[in-house]
């Protein structure tokens, strides 16, 4: 089992969807990635940020569900992250109503020694020389570097998102963001000019339809199981990031085939994470409904067919 490292937000989102409305509840990259990947029992260090306004009953959450949080800093006289975003009716696409850095605009991000040796990073979404500081001060070069990210920075920082992308083995975005970044339409060409980026490895994201990995030709599709009832998407691509790099922290194999595998655990703790407003789901989350779960999963990709 190796050490995982995650980066990301640690925040207050408000959330609209058809089903309902909250005020400020626990969200952020960092929390979802960190709540992911916790399910495989892997050291999972979280390093972020946030104000004297944040509640410590949040972190002591976290740490029961066994995320290290010594690498969240608390600005006592600053504000939380806050994100506020409002669903459409497919529940497929949003608008971002209102993203307010405040403690995370000065963030310098400081790892932990104990965290410093860590096998597998995750780069959660967050300003891209953030996401470059955490990498530098590692003690080596770690042995997969996965790097999620959004939109919001490709416009506000795309320079340094770039020299980022060059230090990434696995990149982790969405089918709209994987068309912004490459100035392409079809999603193979996009994945082939993002390799030329750094990434040998390109996850493309597609909400209910699923998540497609490349790898320099090779291609794989994961379905999204197919849901009655979605309540809030929110996270679902974070904790889809964090099943991931969870996965390939225990299995400390990362082959193109056993991405294989982590794609499908990322789709599957995705699907829990859908089901009720923000990080609620996750925080009950019970390794035997994951296992339940993986066994649909199966049934729902496997297909016997005779070639001729
Ligand atoms: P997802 O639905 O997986 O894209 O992630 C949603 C989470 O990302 C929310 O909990 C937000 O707090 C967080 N978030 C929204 N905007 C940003 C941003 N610009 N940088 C980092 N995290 C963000």
């Amino acid at each position: 089992m190796s050490k995982l490292l995650a980066v990301g937000t640690v925040a207050f989102d408000a959330i609209e969807t058809p089903f309902g409305k909250t005020d400020k509840i626990l969200g952020g990259s960092g929390t979802f990635v960190g709540l992911a990947a916790a399910q495989f029992g892997v050291q999972t260090g979280v390093v972020s940020v946030v104000g004297g306004d944040f509640p410590q009953a949040y972190l002591d959450m976290m740490n029961q569900r066994g995320i290290n949080t010594e690498g969240v800093e608390i600005v006592e006289d600053g504000k939380t992250f806050f994100w506020s975003g409002k669903y459409h009716n497919d529940m497929n696409s949003r608008d971002t109503l209102v993203t307010e850095l405040n403690v995370l605009a000065d963030f310098t991000p400081i790892v932990p020694a104990s965290f410093k040796d860590s096998a597998i990073v995750m780069l959660g979404n967050l300003h891209p020389l953030t996401q470059n500081s955490v990498l530098d001060q590692l003690n080596e070069k770690p042995k997969l570097v996965i790097l999620d990210t959004m939109n919001f920075w490709m416009d506000a920082a795309l320079e340094d998102l770039h020299s980022v992308l060059k230090r990434v083995d696995v990149i982790t975005i969405n089918d709209e963001e994987a068309r912004q970044l490459s100035g392409e339409y079809s999603l193979v060409n996009a994945a082939n000019k993002i390799h030329k980026m750094g990434p040998k490895f390109v996850i493309i994201k597609k909400g209910e339809h699923g998540a497609l990995l490349f790898n320099e030709g090779k291609m794989f599709f994961a379905p999204a199981l197919p849901l009655a009832e979605v309540f809030d998407p929110t996270g679902a691509g974070d904790t889809f990031a964090g099943g991931f790099s969870g996965y390939l922290a225990k299995t400390e194999d990362i082959s193109f085939e056993n991405m294989k595998n982590a794609v499908i655990y990322g789709s599957n703790l995705a699907s829990f994470c859908v089901e009720k407003f923000g990080t609620e789901r996750m925080e009950s989350l019970q390794t035997s409904e994951v296992q339940d779960r993986l066994k649909v999963f199966k049934e729902l990709t496997q297909f016997e067919i005779k070639l001729a």
